[in-house]
């Protein structure tokens, strides 16, 4: 763990389940990838206005690119910076394509019961901080997630993570906002690594100073 990092303490994302924290504009969460092999979805939104969320399609227009690199912003729907990729030790594949997963994906992956998702687990991480969503949004940055765009350009291969234990991304708050994490449940779809599919925990730790500041990217203007 870098020292130059000032922060509070390592919190745990159980396997299957999430978690939401409140970020003031300024501090930063740090997501760790504690065994190396987890897939961790990610939501923001606008504190002032819940309405406002962290966009994938308006992201991807701001930064021209599929997924973000260091410096790159991720904005809301009404095209506010929320949150920047501020560090990133990871071999910095991850995924701004695939939906979250939610029950329905699972019915259709043939489960005969009910199966843990992102979707649920995005809205009991913000009911345990006493907000109550108004919307379903399956656009999720799935950090860590390996979405691999195949040579024809269009075509999308799903494979697991190549993530190391230990490594973790940086989010910087651009705004007061509230950010979710769910420690991916899927066990049928081969997303997580090592081979066993196994969902496991993550962490986070709220970064309150002291990280690295690179110069903003974006926005890209035709
Ligand atoms: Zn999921």
């Amino acid at each position: 763990m870098d020292t130059h990092f000032m922060g509070g303490e390592r919190q745990r994302i159980p396997a299957r389940h999430g978690k939401a924290i409140f970020l003031r504009a300024g501090e930063a969460v740090q997501v760790i990838n504690t065994h190396g092999t987890q897939v961790v979805d990610c939501w923001a939104y606008d504190a002032t206005n819940m309405g406002d969320y962290m966009c994938m399609e308006a992201t991807r227009v701001w930064n021209q690119r599929l997924n973000p690199v260091v410096g790159d912003s991720f904005i809301t729907a009404l095209r506010h910076p929320i949150l920047t990729l501020v560090a990133d030790t990871s071999p910095g594949v991850h995924d701004t394509f695939m939906a979250a997963c939610d029950a329905r994906r699972y019915e259709l992956l043939g489960c005969k019961t009910p199966h843990r998702n992102c979707h649920d687990n995005l809205h009991e991480g913000m009911q345990a901080l006493g907000i109550t969503l108004p919307h379903g949004n399956l656009a999720s940055f799935n950090i860590f997630m390996n979405i691999q765009v195949q040579p024809d350009g269009r075509s999308l291969k799903t494979l697991p993570t190549v993530t190391r234990p230990g490594d973790y991304i940086v989010l910087r708050a651009e705004m007061d906002c509230y950010v979710a994490f769910s420690a991916c449940p899927q066990d049928i779809v081969s997303i997580q690594g090592q081979g066993d599919n196994t969902p496991r925990d993550a962490e986070l730790r709220v970064l309150t100073d002291g990280f690295p500041q690179p110069p903003l990217q974006g926005p890209w203007v035709p």
